[in-house]
Parts: structure tokens; sequence; C-alpha cells
């Protein structure tokens, strides 16, 4: 991959341009990097108005694998990136032919799929030092009968499609082998894993950049508490978590990236377990093939953000080590917070909040709240974890959000 130099201009006067399959939020705010540093940039995203569609240079209206909206993304930049994985692997291989594309078609195939990701965990376990939960892999009626005979041990468990689940979708909590067999049914009999229920202590993840040359560089882990399966607050400041966890965390998700052969921003889940050891055991959940909602803070608590290396790594950029310079607590904004106790519809809150110090409102530019619906974000960083943690409480108590006690 030779070097795209920011705010360069071909010969034929063509402007330095990164592309980027999917519009929501988190390919905003790499177009947002992408165009501080001067990149044009593109969005394929087959909605008229979508929170990166509406911010772009560019913006492609066609269906992800429409071979002449990729072809038009093809012409219109020099390098292709996703920020969404249920994009069809099939419509990075086809940019692949004229384009660099990071991450590749076939890491971003594995990560949409929880039956290969889970082989890939088991397949590095020796050096990531880390395993999933226990786990069956549903294909077939057979494979459900031979689980309800010989598996009881993965009860209760979350039953979860292996493709196309976010945000807890896709997946059903069992406890008795009728359980299993009625929602296996219900999610009409496709591939799925039936994962054993953890007692989890704690949730993180860690995010990695890797280079086309093979450098890296990572976050250190932050933790996530999620409420009906999507993420509501992310805690970033040294201390969130034990030590030696941490250190573990980090050291297994930069593995699993150089096993991988990535190139880009890699997000690694974990769960923390009871498990009778002093800190708790450390299994590895799922990965996301791009920059995770766990990182937004990084772009107002460190020197570089998620979105900054994701531009870096497909530029061929320098991947600058980054450093977290303030404490941050992340607060997710759900469609929910638009609405008042009594159903009505109202506008949250946003001069009292912004009255508070160090916060950072994101809004990502959507029509339509709706409950369980991403809207935005509001990350506060401040001079201290104390300070940071009062705020936190006071901005989450204006808006009226979830998991107050977790801060
Ligand atoms: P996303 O892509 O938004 O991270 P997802 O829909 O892919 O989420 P998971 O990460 O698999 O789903 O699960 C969502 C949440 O459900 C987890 O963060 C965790 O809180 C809970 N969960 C999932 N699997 C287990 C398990 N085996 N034991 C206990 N809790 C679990
Ligand atoms: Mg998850």
């Amino acid at each position: 991959m030779p070097t795209l130099l920011p705010g360069s201009v071909d010969t034929a006067g063509q402007r330095a341009t990164l592309g980027v399959l999917g519009g929501g939020q988190l390919g905003r705010m790499f177009v947002h990097a992408a165009q501080r540093l001067g990149y044009f940039t593109a969005v394929l995203e087959p909605d008229a108005k979508s929170p990166a569609g509406l911010v772009s240079h560019h913006h492609i209206q066609t269906a992800y694998d429409d071979l002449a909206g990729l072809a038009e993304l093809a012409r219109l930049c020099q390098a292709v990136t996703t920020e969404f994985e249920n994009v069809p692997a099939q419509a990075l291989q086809t940019l692949a032919q004229t384009r660099p594309v990071a991450p590749s078609a076939a890491v971003v195939g594995i990560a949409q799929n929880r039956i290969e990701e889970k082989a890939h965990f088991a397949a590095c376990a020796d050096v990531s030092g880390v395993t999933c939960a226990p786990y069956a892999v549903l294909e077939t009626p057979a494979d459900l009968q031979a689980v309800l005979d010989e598996r009881a041990d993965l009860l209760p468990g979350i039953l979860k499609t292996a493709r196309m689940g976010y945000d807890g979708k896709g997946q059903v909590r069992v406890k008795t082998t009728a359980e299993l067999a009625a929602a296996w049914a219900e999610l009409a009999g496709v591939a799925c894993v039936l994962e054993k229920m953890l007692p989890l202590t704690a949730e993180c993840s860690v995010l990695v950049a890797r280079g086309w040359d093979g450098q890296v560089v990572s976050f250190a882990p932050q933790r996530n508490v999620h409420i009906d399966g999507i993420l509501a607050v992310t805690h970033a400041y040294a201390g969130n978590m034990p030590s030696a966890l941490a250190e573990r965390a980090r050291a297994a998700a930069v593995s699993i990236a150089q096993h991988l052969g990535y190139v880009g921003v890699l997000c690694v889940e974990f769960f923390v377990v009871e498990d009778g050891s002093e800190h708790g055991g450390l299994v590895v959940n799922e990965m996301a093939p791009r920059p995770h909602n766990s990182g937004h803070y990084t772009i107002d608590a460190c020197d570089a953000s998620q979105f900054d290396l994701q531009v870096h790594a497909m530029a061929g950029l320098p991947l600058p080590q980054p450093r977290q310079h303030s404490p941050a607590i992340m607060l997710n904004l759900l469609g929910d917070v638009w609405f008042g106790a009594d159903g009505q519809r109202q506008e949250p809150d946003w001069l009292g909040v912004l009255r508070l110090p160090g916060t950072h409102l994101h809004l990502y530019g959507k029509e339509q709240a709706r409950p369980g619906r991403k809207m935005g974000h509001l990350t506060i960083t401040g001079p201290d974890v104390a300070s940071v943690k009062t705020v936190a409480r006071r901005a989450a108590e204006l808006l009226g959000l979830p998991g107050l006690d977790s801060i």
C-alpha cells in the first residue's frame, strides 16, 4: 500500500480521497477525522439522510452490493474501509480488486460469523492466553439433538444467531432444553451458537490499530456497562479495572489482531468472570472489525482517537501510540432520552448538560429518535476521576439516563 499523503492532489487533479462502506455514526466520525487531516471522503450508503452521508464530500446512494455504486466508490477513492460489520464481505472483495481495502474482506467475514469468530479465538488461544465462553454450534436439527442430549452444561445459556447480531439483537436467553428447542425454532433454525451464561463481574474492550507494515498500537482497556444488551456507560481511566487483568486483555487483543494479519482498527470485547482467582478470569467475547462505541471517549480524552488511527492505518501513515490525557466517562444517548416518563416527546436538557464542566456532546444527526436507537453520546473529561464521576452522575440525572448506580 503506497502512502496516501493528506491533502494531496494527483496529476489528473484528483484530491486524496478515503472511502467508507456504511453511513452510520461510526462512518460520520471517521469522515470527521479524515477531513480534519485534509482528505476528501466518499460514503456508500443507501439511506439518503445517513449520519455519515450528511457530512461527506461524496455520498453514493446505492445498496452496499450494487456494482455500479462500488465502481463509483473505487473511482473516487484511493483506499476504502468499512464502518459496519454487516456490510457484505463480497462488496469488500469487489473493491479489493482495484483498491486497497482495510480491514480485508477475509477478516470482516470472520468477524461477521460467530462460528468462525470463535474458531479464530480458539486457534490463537495459546498465544492470546484467553478462551471464549463454553459453547456449541447449532446448524442442523442433529446439532440441536446432540446439544439437548449431551450439553446440559451449557444451560442456562444464550442462543445467538451466527450472523447479523448487534446491540443484543438476535439473542435469546434460555434456561431449559425445552426453551432452547423453542428458541431455535423461533429463529427459524438459522445457524446459531449456544453459549453458556457466565457470571460476569465486569466487561471490558480493547481497541487495537495495526498498519499495512504490521506496526501495532493500542489503547488501555475500557470498562463497559451494558443495559439490556446495549452499551450504556464506558469507564476510561487508570484504575477502571485491576491492572493485571487490564494488561492481559490488552496483550490478548494485540495478539488476536496480529494473528489475523489485521489492518485497521479492531475492537475486542472481553468478559471478566468469577473464577475463584484474585482478579477473576478473562474470557474473550467477540470482536468488531472497526472502531467501536466503547472507544468514542478517545475523541475527547486522547491525543489520537480511534477514528484518527483508522484514517492513519488505511492511508499508510505512521501510527502514533495514543496517549490518554484526561480520565473519561462516556454515556450513550439512546432515543429513550427524547421521551419523558409519560411517553411524550421532549427535548433533552442540553443546556443543563453543557453548563457542566468537561462535557462533550456528540449527536449523530439522526432525525427520528426511537427507544433503543443510538442517537449520540456524551463524554465527560476532567482533571481527576472523582470530578469526572460527579459530573457524569449529574449529567445522567439531567437526561434521565439509566446506569447511574454504575458510575
Ligand atoms: P454488540 O455487537 O452491540 O457488542 P452483540 O449483540 O453482538 O452486541 P454480545 O456482545 O454477544 O452481543 O452480547 C451483548 C451483551 O450480553 C454482552 O455485552 C453481555 O452483557 C451479555 N452477554 C452476552 N453473552 C453472555 C454470556 N455468555 N454470559 C453472560 N452475559 C452475556
Ligand atoms: Mg458485544
